[in-house]
């Protein structure tokens, strides 16, 4: 039996708290491997996303080093915006009786609309939620209870050592002219460089 990770977001790029999370949940769960699914750009987000194929060619680079990660295409080569929940259900059609362990960081958990948070949690083994820097801690136990009452014995809030890495941060740095040395892949800062990336106001 496989027991598969997946782990969605924008990648707008990918840094190594991405990785860093997979590779500590894969290890945590005993998971055969992880697979990262880019997505379109959802509805809750409003900064201008770089070029679909330059992120989905970051992801890989920087996936390229861990032999038990890989990525899909399935949300990007949809013509709609797709949901969570449409991706989960595909995997779930696809690994059939292997377990399915959704990642994500705490943040995305409680912050994002969930469409069909109920049937996310059928189809999955556990949903696991991450710490992150301002999401850690007791108390958020608390609010995952009053959000999602009928799904706690799926959900797994779990502590992870706090990095401070955000693909947001490191578009900021990139637009002030700071190095973003050591918080991606290096084959992902010279993709960046080499193809003058997020220089813009966003
Ligand atoms: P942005 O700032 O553009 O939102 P991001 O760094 O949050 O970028 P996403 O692509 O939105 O990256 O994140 C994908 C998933 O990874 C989300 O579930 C998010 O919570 C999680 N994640 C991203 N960075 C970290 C981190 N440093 N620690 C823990 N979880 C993280
Ligand atoms: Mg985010």
């Amino acid at each position: 039996m496989k027991r598969i990770g997946i782990i969605g977001g924008t990648f707008n790029p990918l840094h190594n708290g991405h990785l860093f999370i997979a590779e500590e949940i894969r290890f945590a769960f005993n998971l055969s491997k992880v697979i990262f699914v880019p997505n379109k750009i959802p509805p809750h987000k409003n900064e201008i996303i770089e070029n679909t194929d330059h992120r989905w060619n970051m992801l890989n680079l920087g996936i390229s080093s861990n032999q038990f990660f890989e990525s899909s295409r399935i949300e990007l080569d949809r013509t709609r915006i797709s949901y969570s929940v449409d991706t989960i259900r595909y995997f779930y059609n696809i690994y059939q009786n292997n377990p399915l362990f959704f990642i994500t960081g705490l943040d995305a958990l409680l912050n994002y609309s969930w469409h069909n948070f109920e049937e996310i949690i059928e189809l999955v083994e556990n949903f696991i939620a991450v710490s992150r820097p301002g999401y850690s801690g007791k108390r958020f136990q608390d609010k995952i209870k009053k959000l999602y009452p009928l799904c706690l014995n799926k959900i797994i809030q779990f502590d992870i050592l706090l990095l401070e890495i955000s693909s947001t941060n490191i578009r900021e740095r990139l637009y002030k002219g700071k190095s973003i040395k050591y918080l991606v892949p290096e084959s992902i800062e010279k993709y960046i460089l080499d193809n003058r990336l997020y220089l813009d106001k966003r």
